[in-house]
């Protein structure tokens, strides 16, 4: 359940779908078919497409068109519809099969000729290459039913192409994650704060994933249960994983805390698995029976593919889970995060992320230290944690924001950098990045935006991922990158609030 590799992604499905009509005769009907699967063939091995892409029938009737979207919101595997029209296919037959349609659309559109052939083109081939049109009308009906979806254009065996297809892909696997999925909150919200909390019915209506709470008794039954041998093996695993700090080690003074964050995490992982959870928050105003905040079994969780978030923030914890998702098998990892310091040196204004332990060790640079501190706040014993930096590169951070009457996700690309210099006091995971455009520009906007101080940070998911994720989801999405002036961002936030009282309902 958990996704590993990209064996897991393999198995889900994205449909090609070819519209067409009777018109064109069987003899051109075969050659749409047979193009079509060559185009379906070359996305299925392409690299950039992280699932399978399966060839369906070519459609030509009303029926078929319904048939085959019904089908797809019956598959376990489909996790969205590839559509194109290589010839022209009257969009009123795609109304009804469209309405019923519940999967992720990306409209593809290619010619399965390259270039025109200029010194020999007649009626045949232009009749048979009619994208340029045929998809058109497909678009229109797609816009006439306010159906958002991916449009991606260009030559199918271009790599841009293809990787824009796989951006696509990646989301609507996110997507079809969520369906269904739970999300445990031990203890509630953390008290009085306001970005963390939303409404979780409005979530499952529009995300198709369930948030509810335990108590913490519950999962402290499980740490309790935690069979020593097993206490023993794990600790095994941290000393060959990770660069232990002397005090943890075998005989130091406090290898008890070690076997104590080896013991919460065989039971959160036991609780998790139970209860089939794919994500889940703590908060550490709740800890009753505890002997440490989780840390380490958080971090190495996460690094797992669980979604997660401190503090209560389910719509974090599931959002870091979605990113993890689109991740799968790509370089750089995916992380909870939070904004916790600048440094405003004009010179070089740059962010500190870190939390207050439980950053996922996929963004680590080298090996991780385990390491013990007090924590000085929630009046437990030290926490044992992961400490390490992140490498320089991309990277982004996203927000899910709930405004009331909708949802919003907020992205803002950023660079990370090596810290000007090192931080032997920091006792907490960490990473260093100057925001897009800037600092100041950056923070004002995401603060215009009500953007959170927790966030889905990534290194592996790029912002065209998230977008396309927003999408079908049907929420909105605002992007702070290399190009935005704050003045514009400012006017797209009052222009939002307009389009999102008015457009819902028009689909219908
Ligand atoms: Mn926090």
């Amino acid at each position: 359940m958990i996704p590993a590799d990209m064996a897991q992604l393999k198995a889900l499905e994205a449909w090609f779908v070819t519209g067409s009509q009777h018109l064109y005769g069987p003899e051109t009907l075969k050659q749409v078919a047979s193009d079509s699967q060559a185009i379906a063939r070359a996305l299925d091995g392409a690299t950039a497409i992280p699932v399978r892409v399966v060839f369906k029938p070519v459609l030509t009737t009303p029926e078929a068109i319904t048939a085959l979207c019904q089908e797809a919101n019956q598959s376990p595997q489909c996790v969205g519809l590839i559509t194109w029209c290589h010839t022209f296919s009257p969009s009123k037959m795609w109304i009804n099969g469209l309405r019923l349609l519940r999967k992720p659309v990306a409209h593809f559109h290619t010619q399965y000729n390259r270039d025109i052939p200029w010194s020999s083109i007649d009626m045949d081939f232009m009749n048979l290459n009619q994208a340029a049109h045929g998809d058109r009308e497909h678009g229109f009906l797609m816009t006439r039913l306010r159906l958002d979806r991916k449009v991606v254009v260009g030559y199918w065996q271009d790599r841009e192409v293809q990787r824009q297809l796989g951006a696509w892909c990646r989301a609507a696997a996110a997507w079809h994650d969520w369906q269904g999925a739970r999300f445990a909150r031990f203890g509630d919200n953390m008290r009085e704060v306001a970005v963390t909390e939303g409404d979780k019915v409005a979530a499952q209506i529009r995300f198709g994933y369930s948030v509810n709470g335990y108590g913490v008794g519950d999962l402290v039954r499980e740490v309790n249960a935690a069979p020593e041998a097993d206490i023993d093996a794990l600790v095994r695993d941290y000393e060959e994983a990770y660069r232990v700090a002397p005090s943890l080690r075998k005989s130091g003074s406090q290898r008890a805390a070690l076997r104590e964050a080896a013991r919460i995490e065989l039971g959160l992982r036991t609780f998790l698995e139970a209860g089939g959870f794919k994500g889940f928050t703590t908060t550490f105003e709740d800890l009753h029976g505890l002997a440490q905040l989780p840390g380490l079994a958080v971090q190495r969780l996460m690094a797992e593919g669980y979604g997660f978030a401190a503090e209560g923030d389910w719509k974090t914890a599931a959002l870091v889970r979605a990113m993890k998702v689109m991740a799968t098998g790509l370089e750089g990892g995916t992380s909870f995060m939070e904004d916790y310091t600048y440094h405003l040196d004009p010179r070089g204004m740059k962010v500190l992320g870190a939390h207050m332990l439980e950053i996922c060790p996929s963004i680590a640079h080298g090996k991780p230290a385990v390491e013990v501190h007090p924590l000085g706040i929630g009046g437990k014993a030290d926490p044992v944690r992961l400490v390490f930096n992140t490498p320089p590169g991309p990277g982004l951070n996203a927000a899910m924001i709930d405004l009331g009457n909708r949802f919003r996700l907020l992205v803002n690309t950023v660079r990370v950098v090596r810290a000007d210099r090192p931080l032997p006091k920091l006792p907490v995971a960490r990473a260093v990045w100057v925001p897009e455009p800037n600092l100041p520009v950056a923070a004002a906007a995401w603060i215009h935006a009500g953007g959170a101080h927790h966030t889905g940070f990534s290194q592996a998911v790029t912002a065209d991922i998230l977008e396309d994720f927003a999408a079908m989801t049907g929420i909105e999405f605002l992007l702070i990158d290399q190009a935005t002036q704050l003045a514009a961002f400012r006017k797209e936030l009052r222009w939002n609030e307009v389009y999102h009282a008015l457009c819902s309902g028009w689909a219908s």
